[in-house]
Order: structure tokens, then C-alpha cells, then sequence
């Protein structure tokens, strides 16, 4: 059924009028009402006026367990007092000082602490800024020209990395993005070793290969272990550079992020997201004679013109006093274990309530995230099937975009839990039981309307 003919969409709208009334006010400034694409939904988006811990609250005062997680920045959860009392005790001694400062410096220390192959650190103010540096870094550390991604990963919204995610796989460019750019891009399947190297045995002008190493959006398309390993003997025999863009992954699938829990070194690291805790921020870091390329002295010394690179926020003393506060409890305590080890419950406790229900979804995901396959083709899938990069990503784009996707968000919307577009989330380290009993009574409910309206 429709979902604006749906109870879900009833319901929805009966809880949230002021929501709504923002919503149509917003759409009066803003292209589709919204400031971030992912945060457009149908009817209209619930408006937050406060979060803590593990969960929100709207405007109507609805209360949520937030699975949206500051788009994965938030793996101590909202508010953590820590990281609150750093960035206030900062505020009063000023958020800009257009100088050097201490805390910048402990900031990325704590980074060479945690990530392995951080040999050397610049820090960026997105994870979109980073990608966009770390290609201008491979590509003038190599001398070649092309970038090697994967369809489905996403690395932001620079033109390099703005086709080939949810669309144009073919790798003509998405409107405004130069051709002369897109063609600096070769794309690739995501967890085709095959194609890799046939396109690295071919090609002599491959700069880098960039991926998210626990495949696109934090394992909606997931790849194998095996294809990592093999990926870094493939770049590795044929000199090309590989890059890890652990935006999301990095903090979250250990302290020392992807590579650190895979064992395998890239070249340069790209960061954002849980670096800055819950503030804007990101890094390129990794292999000092590539970042050398940034400095002024060393540039010279290889016979290299330096690398430009400004940017007014680069570790700004708010996001440095959040960032170092937030890397140190992950460095000292359980907490990304604790986030890891509640996504498994939330997936298992999912998964239960699937097979109760006798719905022929799947749950999966891995570390701390979880996504929802909707299964529009009612094949035999399991989740080992999808965690192992057998699906195909086609399949998933198509399940993840679809109408039964949209009611799904909106009528756990509905029922008091907030899901990321995926359709899933990331997990933090403070969701707890009574978190998990709600998501698992929302899904629930969102089956057994879903049942009553046709759509399964
Ligand atoms: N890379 C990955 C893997 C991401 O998930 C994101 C954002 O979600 C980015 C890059 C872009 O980061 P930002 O939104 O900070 O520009």
C-alpha cells in the first residue's frame, strides 16, 4: 500500500504536528526542506529539539532510541559528560585562535596512538575535505592521474567520489561533476578481486585505489575479509598506493579502526566523523614520506612543490578539545567493544523477531552496525550469504531505496525508534536493554502493519 494510504503514515503524522509545521516552513528555505540528502523522508522528517544518552526527542516531545548516532559520529552516544565539560571549559577560553594551539597537538597523538598507520596526521574540517586531500596527495606522491574506487562506497560529495554510488555506475558524471573529472576515476565492483587486477595489470596511471574496508556504508554492501587482504597484495605488487577511507569505520571496528582489527597497513587513512566526537572534523594520515608532501621543508628536500593546504576549521580548538576527549575514552575504556557487542544483540534480537513473524527479510551487518534487507524478490537469503559480499549490491541498492524501505523508517519513526536510511544504524556504547526491547517491539508492530497493508 501506498504510505500516504497507510495507518504508518497516519500515525506518523498524528504524532509530530509540529514536525510538520517545521517541515513546511523549511521547505520555503531549503531545497527538499532538508540540509543533509539523507535526512529527506516522506511525509516530512521529525524535527529534534534535545538528545541524551542513547535517545532523542522531537519537537512534539516524542521520545526515540537514535539509531542515526550524529551520522556514526556519536559512538559514546549524545552528550557524553566528558566530552560536554571539554568543549564547554574550551568555550570560555575561545573556539578560534587562527594560531597553533596545544590541544591540536595532544589531538593528533592520540590519533598516532590509535591508528597504526598513522606515521604523520593533517587534519581536515569533514571526511569529504579528507578523500578530496588524500587524492591530491596520491596523486602527486605517484605522479599518475587516476583514482580506483568502488561502485556503492561512499567517500562524500566531492566531485571525484559523486557518481558510482547510488547511481551512475557506469561512471558518467552526476550534473555539475566535470566529464575531464569523472574520467581521472576508474570505477570498479565492489569485492571483485578479478577486475582489480585486471584493471591494475592494464593500466600504468592508477595513482590509488580507495575503499571503505568494511564495504559501502558501514557493511550495507558488505565485502569479505579476503578481498581486503587480497586488495592490499594487488596494490601492493603493483605499486599503487592504497588508501582506507575509515570515515566510519575508523574508531568503530576497534580503537585503532579497520586496519587495526584486520592487520593490514594502507598507505594513507582518511578520518572523520568519531575523530572530532560528535564535532566537525576530520584526517588524512598516514605514511610520512606522503604526507611529507605538506611540508614545507621535507616537500623541498624530495624535489616536490609543496601541497597547498589550508582550511579555516582544521583542528579548531573545540572540535581538538571533543575530539582528544572522546579518542581517550576509547582508548581507555571498553566502549567500542560495548557498541560492537550491543549491535550483535540488537542483530540477533532483530533476526528473532523476523523468524517469529515469518517474514523473509534479513539482519546483518557486522561490528557495531546493523541493516535491514527488505528482500523486494522473496529469494532465499541468509544473513552469512549477505555479511559474506554474495549479494548482489544491485539487490541491496534496490531494497535499501525502495517504498517498503520508507515505510519501514517511518513507521519505526512512529513507533519510537529513529533508523538510518540504510535501512539500519550504527550502535553506540550506550544503547542498552530497554533500547533493545523497544527497537525489537517497533519492528514488530512495523511487520504486523506491513502484513495487514499487503506489502510483504
Ligand atoms: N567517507 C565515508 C565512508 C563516509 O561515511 C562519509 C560520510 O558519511 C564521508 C566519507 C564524508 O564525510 P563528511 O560527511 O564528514 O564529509
Amino acid at each position: 500500500m501506498q504510505l500516504t494510504a497507510s495507518r504508518v503514515f497516519a500515525e506518523y503524522c498524528r504524532r509530530t504536528p509540529t514536525s510538520e509545521k517545521l517541515a513546511a516552513d523549511a521547505a520555503e528555505v531549503f531545497p527538499s526542506g532538508v540540509t543533509h540528502d539523507s535526512r529527506y523522508l516522506r511525509p516530512y522528517p521529525i524535527y529534534v529539539e534535545r538528545a541524551e544518552g542513547s535517545r532523542k526527542w522531537d519537537v512534539d516531545g516524542n521520545e526515540y532510541v537514535d539509531y542515526t548516532g550524529g551520522h556514526g559520529a556519536l559512538l559514546l552516544g549524545h552528550n557524553h559528560p566528558q566530552i560536554t565539560a571539554a568543549v564547554q571549559q574550551q568555550l570560555s577560553r575561545g573556539t578560534h585562535y587562527g594560531s597553533c594551539h596545544e590541544l591540536e597537538v595532544h589531538w593528533g597523538q592520540m590519533v598516532q596512538q590509535l591508528i597504526p598507520s598513522a606515521e604523520r596526521v593533517r587534519f581536515t574540517s569533514s571526511g569529504t575535505e579528507a578523500t578530496l586531500l588524500a587524492f591530491r596527495l596520491a596523486r602527486a606522491y605517484t605522479g599518475r592521474s587516476k583514482i580506483l574506487r568502488f561502485i556503492t562506497n561512499f567517500h562524500g560529495w566531492q566531485d571525484h567520489v559523486a557518481f558510482g554510488v547510488t547511481s551512475h555506475h557506469d561512471g558518467t558524471p552526476t550534473p555539475g561533476v566535470l566529464q575531464e573529472l569523472a574520467e581521472g576515476v576508474v570505477l570498479s565492483p565492489p569485492g571483485d578481486i578479478q577486475t582489480v587486477r585486471r584493471i591494475l595489470g592494464q593500466r600504468d596511471d592508477v595513482a590509488a585505489v580507495i575503499l571503505e574496508p568494511t564495504g559501502a556504508s558501514w557493511g550495507q554492501i558488505p565485502v569479505p575479509e579476503s578481498f581486503l587482504r587480497e586488495l592490499r597484495a594487488v596494490t601492493a605488487e603493483t605499486d599503487v598506493l592504497l588508501i582506507f577511507d575509515e570515515v566510519i569505520s575508523g574508531f568503530r571496528c576497534s580503537p585503532g579502526g579497520a586496519q587495526a582489527h584486520f592487520n593490514i597497513t594502507p598507505e594513507l587513512t582518511t578520518l572523520a566523523k568519531i575523530i572530532a566526537g560528535g564535532y566537525p572534523g576530520g584526517a588524512v594520515v598516514g605514511r610520512q614520506d606522503i604526507l611529507d608532501l605538506l611540508d614545507h621543508q621535507a616537500a623541498a628536500a624530495q624535489g616536490h612543490e609543496k601541497i597547498h593546504h589550508p582550511g579555516t576549521f582544521n583542528a579548531n580548538p573545540v572540535s581538538a578539545a571533543a575530539g582528544t576527549t572522546a579518542l581517550q575514552i576509547l582508548a581507555e575504556t571498553d566502549a567500542c567493544q560495548r557498541a560492537i557487542d550491543y549491535a550483535g544483540q540488537l542483530r540477533e534480537s532483530l533476526s528473532r523477531v523476523i523468524q517469529d513473524e515469518d517474514v523473509d527479510w534479513c539482519v546483518y551487518g557486522m561490528f557495531s552496525g546493523f541493516h535491514i534487507y527488505t528482500n523486494p524478490d522473496h529469494e532465499t537469503v541468509t544473513t552469512a550469504t549477505i555479511n559474506a559480499g554474495r549479494l548482489d549490491y544491485r539487490k541491496l541498492q534496490a531494497a535499501a531505496a525502495s517504498e517498503v524501505a520508507m515505510k519501514l523508517r517511518v513507521s519505526m519513526l512512529a513507533h519510537g525508534v529513529e533508523i538510518f536510511g540504510w535501512p539500519g544504524g550504527p550502535t553506540s556504547a550506550v544503547h542498552n536493554d530497554d533500547d533493545l526491547e523497544r527497537t525489537a517491539e517497533a519492528l514488530r508492530q512495523t511487520i504486523h502493519i506491513l502484513r495487514d497493508e499487503g506489502d510483504l
